[in-house]
């Protein structure tokens, strides 16, 4: 499951070994070459611009008084302004989450928008954080079915996952449970056992008017003493002999 679930992986980001934050970009299903690695910017991924147009096959004017892109691709031309949120697709204007920046010295565009704009289709894989951008619907179509058949497989991967640490806690529950049910009886069981050795309140002690203890033997170090009660003894105050009483 394992083997087949990384192999799986493997042909849904047609990506070599990527370093954990980096985001990689593919174009028909081939890795894009940067010279900028792409930036995450409010949860929109921004790609350097020159190498994802030329992948796309669209010609790039830049216009460095007014710091704007213009992009054609077929017959749809789209113009975004570095820092501006607003941007046109053939002169309609649009609202873009995130704007074209400057990184690094490299004009970074948000790839979605770009890509969309073009008529391509674009596609986040999140676990291995790769972009996917086809130009052809027909490709575009197999590539979001493997996407929708890879998330399903980590969606039952997931649920395997939860299901066995539910079972986990299931089993820790149940013998805690067991443990709170037997400390209880052995508890109880020390209790009978303490009442057990308790002793009777009527059994006879022996005491004298003014000592403060009270003694089994009424003899005890040659003393004088008289009978009484335990619950006497107690209810006076006294407390037992260390001598005669265990
Ligand atoms: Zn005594």
């Amino acid at each position: 499951m394992k083997k087949y679930f990384s192999l799986f992986l493997a042909a849904v980001c047609a990506l070599g070994p990527i370093s954990a934050s980096a985001v990689g970009v593919n174009m028909n299903n081939t890795p894009v070459v940067m010279d900028a690695e792409p930036a995450v910017v409010n949860g929109r991924t921004l790609v350097p611009m020159r190498p994802i147009f030329e992948g796309l096959g669209a010609e790039v004017e830049w216009d460095g008084a007014t710091k704007g892109i213009t992009v054609s691709r077929g017959d749809k031309t789209i113009s975004l302004y570095l820092n501006d949120t607003v941007a046109y697709i053939n002169g309609e204007s649009h609202q873009l989450d995130t704007p074209a920046v400057l990184i690094n010295g490299r004009t970074m565009v948000p790839a979605r928008f770009v890509a969309e704009s073009l008529d391509c289709f674009v596609f986040w894989e999140p676990y291995e954080k790769c972009v996917s951008i086809f130009t052809d619907a027909e490709q575009a179509a197999a590539y979001d079915a493997k996407l929708q058949q890879m998330q399903a497989v980590r969606k039952a991967e997931a649920e395997r996952i939860a299901a066995q640490k539910a079972e986990a806690e299931r089993i820790a529950a149940e013998k805690a449970e067991a443990e709170r049910i037997a400390a209880q009886k052995a508890e109880a069981e020390q209790a009978r056992q303490g009442q057990a050795k308790a002793v009777p309140k009527s059994r006879t002690v022996y005491i004298t008017r003014t000592g403060k203890r009270y003694h089994y033997n009424n003899s005890c170090n040659g003393g004088t003493y008289y009978a009484s009660t335990m619950e006497d003894a107690l209810q006076r105050g006294l407390t037992p002999c260390h001598k005669c009483v265990q």
